[in-house]
């Protein structure tokens, strides 16, 4: 037992798992209690949501196939733009049902939107029934607040919002980064490793920092002893995770960035393939290309979001480089990794943006040639810079623009593909496809292929001829598994 803040004696961290346990078996009169966590958002949520996993297993959960079956449900919820959050409300608003049918059930909210003191107002005036709410950066204080809701039986909301509107303590910003957390992994071949949380940009767009607070770096030996561990029992593909993976290291005591780090993991011997994400153009080196072209375990992809080809918009959005800096990491990258598969993010309809604007948007693309392309509208976020911009575009001349910019982008992937029609590419199966009889495996570039095969390939590397192409995909057979 240790004392905190309130000056009560509660039990640790992993001492709540056990009580927990026995609780909630009592709770659903003595069977195996069943969870369901559904994720929304990006990979750090999906990540987040790993360790959510592994803590209700260690609470003696299961795990339900739908909310409909469950005791526990937790929405880890992203708020990167309007319509994701659209879908929470709506989603959550549905579970009002289950809740009537079955008071012992426990529902719980967490994730990005919880972070933000508007909707958490909101959330808790639209859903009186939500159990429990907690932040991004209280995720070890989940065992606490379910063990409140077992014995106070009262609602408990903890997030940075909270601390902001009520004055609760969450944590928010603090330099601690819990290692001891649990997790149940989705997948036995692919796994992410998050190496920092938070971001320090502050794009004018994005509500990421707001939320996320400010960017921690987990300590190197953390890092390789998770990574180590995951290669040993057997994973083939790892990938770093962070907002801003190039800025890895900054506000750690030791001296290590991020081309370092990533050359001392590609130095554990094994059979794996090393991605990350995300890169910020700012701040990738010449240093971290080397090491990404010399490593032996190293993708050749990189996912650099560019966001805008207009210089004007790029500092309205605060980006700090410009389209010539862009241009010039790219050919930089490309000279050194002529085989590199390039992608990003771009936002269209940035409040201000003209449509000479957009054209430089559409002229960078065709430029780079990215293999695929994650497409964006604005969407405005209250708390950021942007969203006090002066936003005059219609939503229709958005729409018409984003449009244009999918044709473009199509016609690009398209023939990106085309590049390796009858080439042999090697790949990691990683399940079945959608096809009857069809595996569903990836370059290292990133690049999906549908091959035929039994599915006791499903984790194995293999060598594929490329026999077809199907719009942003490839397809191919098998000549050799190694
Ligand atoms: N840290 C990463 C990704 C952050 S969010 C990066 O900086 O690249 C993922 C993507 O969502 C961003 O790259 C951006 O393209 C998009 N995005 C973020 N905020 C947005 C907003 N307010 N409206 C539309 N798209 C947004
Ligand atoms: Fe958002 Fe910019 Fe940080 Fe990415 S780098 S999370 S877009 S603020």
């Amino acid at each position: 037992m240790k004392n905190v803040g309130e000056n009560l004696c509660v039990p640790k961290f992993e001492e709540y798992f056990n009580l927990i346990k026995n609780l909630l078996h009592q709770r659903v009169n003595f069977r195996v209690p069943r969870a369901f966590v559904r994720t929304y958002g990006c990979q750090q949520n999906v990540s987040d949501s790993e360790k959510i996993n592994g803590m209700l297993l260690a609470m003696g959960c299961e795990f339900a196939q739908s909310c409909e079956d469950a005791d526990i449900i937790v929405f880890n919820t992203c708020a990167v733009r309007e319509n994701a959050e659209d879908r929470v409300f709506g989603n959550v608003g549905a579970l009002k049902v289950l809740k009537k049918k079955n008071p012992g059930l426990i529902i719980a909210l967490c994730g990005c939107m919880t972070e933000q003191a508007h909707i958490v107002e909101r959330l808790q005036q639209s859903f009186p029934f939500v159990d429990l709410i907690f932040g991004t950066n209280s995720l070890e204080k989940f065992p606490q607040l379910i063990y409140k809701i077992l014995t106070e039986k009262k609602h408990i909301w903890s997030s940075k919002a909270e601390c902001d509107a009520y004055g609760a303590d969450a944590n928010f910003g603090g330099n601690q980064i819990n290692e001891s957390l649990p997790i149940e992994r989705a997948s036995k071949i692919k796994a992410f490793l998050p190496i920092m949380y938070g971001c320090d940009n502050f794009c004018s767009y994005c509500v990421v920092p707001h939320v996320r607070g400010r960017e921690k770096s987990r300590s190197a030996q953390a890092i390789c002893n998770e990574f180590s561990q995951l290669i040993g029992s057997g994973y083939k593909e790892i990938t770093l995770l962070g907002q801003n993976v190039n800025s890895y290291g900054k506000n750690l005591d030791e001296r290590i960035d991020f081309a370092q780090l990533l050359r001392s993991l590609d130095s554990v011997s094994g059979d794996y393939w090393l991605r990350f994400m995300t890169s910020h153009p700012k701040d990738v080196t010449p240093k971290l290309i080397n090491v990404m072209a010399s490593g032996k375990h190293i993708c050749h992809h990189l996912h650099l979001p560019f966001q805008s080809g207009s210089d004007r918009v790029l500092k309205l959005m605060n980006r700090g480089y410009t389209r010539q800096g862009y241009l010039e990491v790219i050919s930089y990258v490309k000279a050194k990794m002529p085989d590199i598969c390039l992608t990003s993010d771009v936002i269209v309809g940035f409040p201000g943006e003209r449509y000479e604007d957009f054209c430089e948007t559409l002229s960078l693309i065709k430029e780079v040639g990215f293999t695929s392309l994650f497409t964006f509208i604005y969407s405005k976020r209250s708390g950021t810079p942007a969203a006090e911009m002066d936003d005059s575009i219609s939503e229709k001349e958005k729409f018409a623009w984003f449009r244009e910019l999918l044709e473009v982008q199509n016609e690009i992937t398209t023939r990106q593909c085309q590049k390796y029609d009858g080439e042999i590419v090697k790949v990691l199966i990683e399940g079945k496809s959608t096809k009857e009889g069809a595996l569903t495996a990836r370059t290292q570039g990133n690049m999906i292929v549908d091959v035929v095969g039994e599915e006791d390939l499903v984790g194995k590397f293999a060598m594929v001829k490329v026999t077809g192409i199907k719009n942003w995909f490839l397809t191919g057979e098998i000549t050799e598994v190694l």
